[in-house]
């Protein structure tokens, strides 16, 4: 028997991760937004790289890059996405996409592993076009109609223009065949400091968070700052300010132990210092992976609202706008993951929701799926600062290509 897992080469995967930082390099990370010319310069980059694994692939009609493979035998795909948020960090996508082709290259000539390891960079994760664009046109979720309406939240870029002048106007897009893989891995750093803070150095994901939004729309009545007594305002800003403390106040009787919430945009109308704000609103998101636990806080969100109501001075509409589904993540996956971490991480692995989204939860509808989370030093993401110590890269390599070989021969 050789042994596979010397064979992981922490030196070549952090040599790849810091070729994939210098292209597009803002200060310690990268600015790499969508069909910039650092990430397609990223994509071809890997695009070069999938001979080493013994796959071929080309940059697709959508921006994805799927490598294949002609190995007998099982497949797992793997992979995650190489542009990044404006002014972001290195690893945020490059992680799961280098762990990826080192795991093909590990696996994919070893003729004692049967099967191989097939690589994919998901176009836009990061949503400057749109939601989850690559992955969701990869299975099938993505009409032309809808890359026609897709624009570049920063500069109104049409995706049809941005897919012209990158030269992929006109090619197919790569989808998923049925049946062809056994699942998909993902691997990513945690963007939080769970891991960190624990000195734990695997998070076993087991479900992704779906995300709940609504908007909260209060009506008082405009008026003079001066003039207007105190006793009879209808002011909707401070209905809005107190309704907001209340929620901070209720909820954490109500929610789940990982419930996460955010008032992340509020607007007050006209919003002038000298003018009562006769209308506010706040654009409110909740987190969780339990749809249950969601029906209960939006219960109490629409009763605190008919509270305020009742009071008279200000009327409270409370609309959904956004309804989420979490992704359970494949329970073998979750153990493939845990017994590579106690074979190679001295079993500091930690099984752990995920609070962001990622492209594994759009494969998860199509196949089993699983996740790993590496730390992030002081949990900071998409920011230029994010880091994981290099000893935590290498260990998550070996715990990932491992967790492949795994689900590979089981
Ligand atoms: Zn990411």
């Amino acid at each position: 028997m050789s042994n596979h897992l010397a064979r992981v080469d922490g030196t070549r995967v952090l040599a790849d991760l810091h070729a994939l930082r210098a292209i597009g390099t803002y200060k310690t990370g990268v600015h790499k937004p969508t069909f910039s010319e650092p990430h397609l310069r990223s994509l071809q980059w890997l695009v070069q790289r999938l001979p080493e694994a013994g796959l071929t692939g080309e940059i697709d009609g959508i921006g994805n890059v799927v490598g294949t493979s002609t190995k007998a035998g099982p497949r797992l795909l793997a992979g995650s996405h190489l542009e990044s948020q404006n002014h972001a960090g290195w690893l945020d996508g490059p992680l799961g996409v280098v762990y990826a082709l080192e795991a093909a290259r590990v696996i994919n000539p070893d003729p004692n592993t049967n099967g191989a390891v097939e690589v994919a960079a998901w176009c836009d994760e990061e949503g400057h076009f749109g939601h989850f664009l690559g992955s969701r046109s990869y299975v099938g979720g993505v009409t032309e109609a809808d890359i026609d309406a897709a624009r570049d939240r920063s500069n109104d870029r049409s995706m049809r223009d941005a897919l012209r002048d990158a030269g992929l106007a006109g090619r197919a897009r790569a989808r998923c065949e049925r049946g062809r893989h056994i699942g998909y891995l993902e691997a990513h750093i945690e963007q939080g400091e769970t891991l960190e803070s624990s000195a734990l150095k695997i998070g076993v994901v087991t479900s992704i968070v779906g995300i709940w939004q609504y908007r909260i729309t209060f009506t008082g009545e405009q008026n003079h700052a001066g003039t207007t007594r105190m006793a009879v305002r209808k002011d909707a800003g401070l209905a809005l300010a107190r309704f907001c403390v209340d929620i901070d106040d209720r909820f954490p009787v109500t929610c789940g132990p990982r419930t996460v919430w955010t008032t992340g945009r509020i607007t007050l109308d006209p919003g002038a210092p000298s003018i009562i704000p006769g209308g506010a609103e706040m654009l409110f998101q909740i987190r969780d992976d339990d749809p249950a636990v969601i029906e209960r806080l939006e219960d109490l969100l629409r009763s605190m609202a008919a509270e305020v109501d009742k009071q008279g001075r200000c009327r409270v509409a409370v609309e959904r706008i956004r309804t989420g589904t979490p992704a359970l993540m494949d329970g073998s996956f979750q153990q493939a993951i845990e017994a590579a971490s106690a074979a190679l991480a001295g079993g500091k692995s930690l099984r752990m929701p995920s609070g962001a989204g990622h492209d594994a939860q759009v494969l998860a509808t199509v196949m089993p799926s699983g996740m790993l989370f590496v730390p992030s030093i002081g949990g900071i993401s998409h920011h230029w600062t994010e880091n994981t110590a290099d000893a935590d890269i290498v260990t998550g390599a070996e715990v990932f290509v491992e967790a492949c070989r795994k689900l590979l021969t089981r």
